[in-house]
């Protein structure tokens, strides 16, 4: 027989097919346990990214989610059957002053976790906690020399970046051989995954395009799993024409280092969505002002996607309302356009295999 493969890299449109009963349960008007929960813990950023569709956020004085409240809202996430829970931003999720407590008690609760981080935050003694707590951990890795990343991320952070990644992926080796030899319980609850697993993004601009297979080529080196690579959008540094045609070429030659052990992915393409929204319940965000919308993708359209703030309401109370439903019902095709969401391309295997149904998924 031949050999089936599976492909190890984390993210893809794929996946989407796992939430089957969730997207049967939207199809018939109620609204599912979210898959997954995105949490924006912390609205201040220690750097200044261009192109950072959040910055105006940097300067709430609403700066951290009350650590209290996350714990009630966490405590619904488990007692509803919410299995993983973002931290990204928003600001820089490591910024938080609580980040430590505050996972332990996600996975205390259970709960799965994930972070986007800059990474410029990381100690020695909280990367050893994050890979033995995380389930991933994504870092943006927007340059392949010191000079483009003070450019695009405002600060002259690469070089700690680079340090603060060999600590990283030094615990992740060290967790994992420890695990092998000798089987101790490395972690808060009796998680059954493995050490987490770390990734780079890298959002090409006009800034960096020219340094994306550099950059691959450092994350490998340093023993990162993964880069995903994405078009900047609606910015006046996303890249167009020419360059971009260029950015394609560079893209082909990250795309040749993958190997077995590390993948370099993505696309510079201009996603669109399919029709009006059906899967953003899988996935919606609360932000460090307690303000929860429907997707990530609200920054344009703040009144329209925000359905509750979490100072006010429980997150069932807010989840199961009217105004949920409402603001489901009238997402705009044309505003979800702006931003290369990945549930364009989740949306079209979603409308073929569960919506029209025509894999037959009731027989296997
Ligand atoms: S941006 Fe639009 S398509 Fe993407 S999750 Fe949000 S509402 Fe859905």
């Amino acid at each position: 027989m031949d050999k089936i493969g599976a492909d190890r890299v984390p993210i893809g449109a794929m996946k989407i097919l796992s939430c089957y009963h969730e997207v049967q349960q939207i199809l018939s008007g109620k609204m599912p346990v979210p898959r997954t929960m995105e949490f924006f813990l912390s609205n201040v950023c220690n750097h200044a990214c261009a192109g950072c569709h959040s910055r105006y956020m940097h300067k709430s004085e609403d700066q951290f989610l009350d650590f209290d409240t996350m714990k009630e809202v966490v405590d619904d996430f488990a007692e509803l059957g919410v299995e993983g829970v973002e931290i990204s931003g928003g600001g820089e999720p490591l910024m938080y002053p609580q980040i430590i407590p505050a996972i332990a008690y996600m996975r205390g609760k259970g709960l799965k976790v994930g972070i986007f981080s800059n990474g410029t935050l990381l100690t020695d003694e909280l990367s050893e906690f994050l890979v033995q707590n995380l389930l991933f951990l994504r870092i943006a890795f927007d340059a392949g020399t010191a000079e483009t990343y003070k450019k695009i991320h405002g600060r002259d952070d690469f070089d700690k970046l680079i340090e603060n990644l060999k600590t990283v992926i030094r615990h992740k080796t060290k967790d994992t051989e420890r695990e092998k030899g000798t089987g101790k319980p490395r972690r808060l609850t009796d998680a059954k995954f493995g050490t987490a697993t770390v990734g780079a993004k890298y959002l090409v601009s006009t800034k960096n395009w020219h340094e994306l297979a550099q950059a691959a080529g450092l994350a490998k080196e340093i023993g990162l799993d993964y880069l995903q690579y994405k078009a900047l959008r609606a910015s006046k540094f996303t890249i167009e024409g020419e360059t971009l045609e260029k950015a394609r070429e560079v893209a082909v030659q990250a795309e040749e280092l993958s190997d077995e052990r590390f993948q370099v992915f993505g696309s510079l393409e201009k996603t669109k969505p399919i029709g009006r929204c059906f899967l953003n319940p899988l996935h919606p965000v609360i932000d460090a002002k307690g303000d929860m919308y429907l997707c990530a993708f609200f920054h344009h359209r703040k009144d329209t996607h925000k359905i509750g703030n979490i100072y006010e309401k429980s997150f069932p109370e807010i989840w199961y309302s009217e105004r949920h439903l409402e603001a489901f019902r009238t997402t705009k095709p044309k505003e979800c356009a702006v931003f290369d969401c990945p549930f364009h391309e989740a949306a079209v295997l979603a409308r073929a295999w569960i919506v029209e149904n025509q894999k037959h998924l009731e027989f296997i």
